[in-house]
């Protein structure tokens, strides 16, 4: 999108204009809330996927120990069955011969058996101890403990037994002295009325031998009552955590137990395995990147805008300048013009982008100018004033122009090339010719007035001897008749008078034009060249003459400075005017200051030589005469005046033809005497 740009007044509202539109705050708040949106659903996810793992790994364990405290139940439960039935069969076996051998027989086996077994009795329907085996030890030997008299749990059991008519549990009790948790088991002895079998079973040996050493390891298991109160345990080595507890009924007869494990294990940790972790490092890096590349999405937005907005207000002042722009890279191709470059040329744009030297606006005249200027600016000898040259408008017409360079350097430093500002001077040459005219015409004028007062002046002051010599004249031709030479020599003599006085105007004229005495002073050519380089480049500019001098060493002369200067500029004017109707190729200006030897004195030689049209044979005799002039506004005393005034300096001023056309004006003067050490050095000055 271009933004356009009009210049304000006021800087503030131009720096306003300048900052990009923000999009709508709608739009923005939709924004936010999605992102915020996402990044909470992407959280959410990632604790709830947190939260599953943890309670599945959780209710796995749980499981596990419920089948485990289920399965060691079972395998209490399967053991005792074993138990009962071999009671059921030794109580059959009973009834035979020999009855108290059998049970010796019978109860030895179903100890062994059954070890958490502690004593095997026969009872009669009274309770009366029929007869009785303990386990061998290690296990608790009853015989001397256990009381004559049965406990109701066991009567209530023998009852049971009875009732149904097999075998009966009965609730469970600790045994008093011994303080061992037991259950004792009634099988009824049909035989006999009322009699029964008793197994007295240690509960704590149920846990310690009935239940696995794996399950044992783990948990820390109790039977309890129903209602929890605890009968026997078998702890692990280490205490149970009391997070996962299960527990399962041990129904045995009419008596329920319940079998309850607590695992040693703790809960499961937050980061339940490496996958998971991984999954979690990688979601929060995901969220984290995700955060960070929308910060930068949105500054790099913003940054394209603002570089956008810029560009415009760039382009805007670009295009709003006068002065031309072109930037070119190191090859000198152009990458960039303005538009008021391309008006100054009158080249498009396109025409220009990607050309190489010569450029389309070159003048094939100054074509080495320009390379020189190119290799110049590539060699790195970069000029900080500007340069004064000539651009070729497409039309053909010629452009003065100032060209400003200026390297380019790249954000990382680097030179890329040149950026050139380029200032059309044609209405500034347009104003300059137009004063130097002006001042040109002035000077004319004042010096033919001057010269019409002074030929005003003479003919006045002249016209009263003459007069006064013409009546003399006539009187004498009246008085020669007479024959008396008297009066006529007095006549005579006052004519030689008026002569006199007519003589007397002329060289009072004669003095006022030699009125200034002339200087004598060590003069250096090469100094004075210099010196007048900027004046006779002046005169050259308009006519676009090129002018090189150069002076040998050892050019000193003894003279006036300034009279010297007024003979070279003299010479030199004649020669660019000379030069006003030749080809702009052939405009060239040449000056030369020798020092020559060999003559009578040595001499210093001055000579300045033009491809102008040169001097005819028909003017050559009379170019060094006073007033003699071929241009229609010259006054023709520059070169007459030059002539005395080298005269004055004991020189010689000449002219010679120019081999191949124009013409060399030179002057000769004598040498300052060489002193050691202070002949001048050797000067000179390229176009
Ligand atoms: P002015 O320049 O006013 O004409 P000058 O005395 O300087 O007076 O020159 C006299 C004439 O000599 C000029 O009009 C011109 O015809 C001729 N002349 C002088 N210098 C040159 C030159 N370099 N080439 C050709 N003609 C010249």
């Amino acid at each position: 999108m271009r933004k356009a740009y009009a210049v304000h007044p006021d800087s503030a509202s131009l720096t306003a204009s300048m900052t990009p539109e923000r999009p709508p705050r709608g739009l923005r708040l939709k924004l936010r809330w999605l992102v915020g949106a996402s990044i909470a659903t992407l959280v959410a996810v990632l604790a709830g996927a947190l939260w599953l793992s943890y309670d599945y790994e959780r209710n796995r364990k749980q499981d596990s120990l419920r089948d485990t405290v289920t399965t060691a139940a079972a395998g209490i439960r399967t053991r005792l069955r074993e138990t009962e039935k071999g009671l059921l069969l030794l109580n059959a076996d009973l009834d035979r011969d020999d009855a108290a051998a059998r049970f010796e027989r019978g109860a030895i086996e179903a100890l062994k058996a059954n070890p958490a077994m502690l004593r095997l009795e026969q009872r009669s329907a009274s309770g009366r101890l029929l007869a009785a085996l303990d386990a061998a030890p290690p296990r608790p030997n009853l015989a001397a403990l256990r009381p004559e008299a049965l406990r109701s749990e066991v009567r209530e059991a023998m009852i049971e037994a009875r009732g149904s008519g097999r075998i009966a549990y009965s609730r469970p009790y600790i045994m008093p002295i011994t303080g061992i948790p037991v259950i004792e088991l009634a099988v009824h002895r049909p035989g006999e009325i009322g009699s029964a079998l008793l197994a007295v079973i240690s509960l704590q040996l149920l846990l310690d031998r009935f239940v696995g050493p794996d399950v044992l390891s783990e948990n820390a298991l109790r039977l309890t009552l129903p209602g929890g109160d605890p009968l026997a345990a078998a702890s692990a080595p280490t205490r149970g955590a009391g997070v996962y507890v299960a527990s399962a009924p041990l129904q045995l007869g009419s008596t329920r137990l319940v079998l309850q494990a607590n695992s040693i294990r703790r809960l499961p940790s937050v980061v339940p395995n490496l996958l998971t972790a991984l999954l979690v490092l990688l979601s929060v890096a995901l969220a984290a990147s995700a955060g960070l590349l929308w910060r930068d999405t949105r500054r790099r937005v913003w940054a394209e805008r603002q570089m956008r907005a810029q560009y415009a207000f760039r382009k805007a002042m670009e295009d709003s300048l006068v002065t031309g722009l072109r930037a070119r890279d190191r090859d000198g191709r152009i990458t960039y013009v303005n538009p008021a470059f391309c008006a100054m040329t009158g080249f498009d744009e396109h025409e220009l982008i990607g050309s190489r030297p010569p450029m389309p606006y070159w003048d094939p005249e100054a074509r080495e100018e320009y390379e020189h200027r190119q290799a110049e600016l590539q060699a790195g000898r970069l000029s900080r004033l500007g340069v004064e040259t000539v651009f070729l408008r497409k039309n053909g017409e010629r452009l003065p122009v100032l060209v400003f360079d200026a390297p380019l350097i790249d954000d990382s430093g680097r030179h890329t090339g040149w950026m050139g500002s380029i200032l059309d001077l044609s209405e500034q040459k347009r104003a300059e010719d137009m004063n130097r005219r002006h001042a040109e015409k002035l000077q004319s004028n004042a010096r033919m007035a001057t010269l019409g007062e002074m030929a005003s002046a003479l003919s006045h002051e002249l016209n009263q001897p003459l007069a006064a010599i013409t009546s003399y004249a006539t009187a004498c031709e009246n008085l020669v008749g007479r024959g008396d030479p008297e009066p006529v020599l007095g006549a005579l003599e006052r004519i030689r008078q008026q002569c006199e006085r007519a003589g007397q105007v002329i060289r009072s004229v004669n003095d006022f034009v030699r009125r200034r005495r002339i200087e004598r002073r060590t003069v250096s050519v090469a100094e004075l060249l210099s010196s007048l380089d900027p004046l006779i480049r002046l005169q050259a500019k308009k006519p676009d003459v090129r002018v090189a001098w150069r002076a040998e060493g050892g050019c000193d002369v003894i003279g006036d400075h300034t009279m010297l200067e007024l003979v070279v500029l003299n010479l030199t004017r004649n020669a660019i005017d000379s030069m006003s109707d030749v080809p702009p190729e052939c405009r060239s200006l040449e000056i030369v200051a020798r020092r020559v030897e060999g003559g009578p004195r040595p001499e210093v030689e001055v000579s300045v030589t033009d491809r102008g049209r040169g001097v005819s044979p028909e003017d050559e005799p009379h170019l060094f005469n006073p007033f003699f002039s071929t241009k229609t506004e010259g006054m023709g005393i520059g070169l007459s005046l030059c002539r005395s005034v080298i005269e004055q300096h004991h020189g010689q001023l000449g002219h010679v033809p120019r081999d191949g056309g124009g013409a060399r004006f030179w002057f000769r003067v004598p040498a300052a005497p060489i002193q050691a050490g202070s002949a001048s050095a050797p000067a000179h000055m390229e176009p």
